[in-house]
């Protein structure tokens, strides 16, 4: 176990990668914290078979960042481990694209890792060590129409890893992001209506035509598959391994 007697949170972990990386970092030993929404007797089962703590801070709330990030700190003694994962999606041409849905994807996809990184690099400072892990996209390198605020973002969040690991090299830190391709989880479940809508196809058109057509192993990434990346950032063999944007899409950006 390689996190044994390390603090790890883990932003929007109530559900797909985000699930998947907490769980894989309590099977290595972290003292965990989880965040995101949902059924609260869910989230409890969940907290229980990981030994995790849950705080459902909304990301797109300064704020109640700012009140996790202190509570991460009172209650489990600081955090090594910090994954910016929590993301939202909304796919639509920029014509018609509700400005509240554009704010609202910038302040979750972006500026939240913003605020955390900014309250969590001083502690990692202190200790010499921290890893910083940032969950991108395939849209952080190439574009998707539809998705303006999505891709801004993601763009943004790939730009904002290089500059704090240029910051933090010297800290014993490593600030990376991982850049999959479709995992099948609910965030890529859930805009499979609005694609048949605005692209007039059926669900099966828009999995084997829209979502995999990108994806030249005509296969779905695994959460499971992005954690085991997240976990090997983790390790001290990895610590060279810093301003990276580490592609995991099947080879859709190779293409
Ligand atoms: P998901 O919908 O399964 O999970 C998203 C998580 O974020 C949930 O826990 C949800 O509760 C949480 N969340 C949403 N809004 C929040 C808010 N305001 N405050 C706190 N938590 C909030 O999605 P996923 O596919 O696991 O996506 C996780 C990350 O991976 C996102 O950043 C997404 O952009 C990225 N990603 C996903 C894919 C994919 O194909 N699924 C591909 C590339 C990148």
């Amino acid at each position: 176990m390689i996190l044994k007697g390390k603090v790890a949170l883990v932003t929007g972990s109530t559900s797909g990668i985000g699930l998947a990386i907490a769980k894989a970092l309590a099977a290595e030993g972290a003292k965990l914290m989880i965040n995101g929404f949902g059924d609260p007797a869910a989230i409890a089962r969940e907290c229980d078979e990981i030994g995790a703590i849950h705080d459902g801070a909304d990301m797109s709330k300064p704020a109640e960042i700012e009140r996790m990030m202190k509570r991460c700190t009172d209650d489990l003694g600081g955090l090594d481990v910090l994954v910016n994962n929590a993301g939202i999606q909304h796919v639509s041409p920029v014509e018609d694209f509700p400005p509240e849905k554009w704010d609202a994807i910038i302040a979750i996809n972006l500026s939240s890792a913003f605020h955390t990184t900014r309250l969590a690099v001083p502690g990692m400072k202190q200790k010499k060590w921290g890893r910083i892990i940032n969950t991108a996209s395939a849209h952080s390198l190439i574009a998707s129409p539809n998705k303006s605020a999505y891709v801004a973002a993601k763009h943004g969040i790939a730009g904002f890893t290089k500059t704090i690991a240029l910051e933090t090299a010297r800290d014993g830190i490593t600030v990376n992001c991982i850049s999959p391709g479709y995992v099948w989880t609910p965030l890529v479940e859930n805009q499979i209506p609005d694609t048949m809508k605005t692209r007039a196809l059926t669900r099966d058109q828009v999995i084997n035509d829209v979502l995999l057509a990108a994806q030249p192993t005509k296969q779905f990434v695994t959460p499971e598959q992005v954690a085991a990346l997240a976990i090997f950032l983790c390790r001290d063999e990895a610590a060279s391994i810093t301003g990276a944007n580490l592609s995991m899409d099947g080879g859709w950006t190779a293409a």
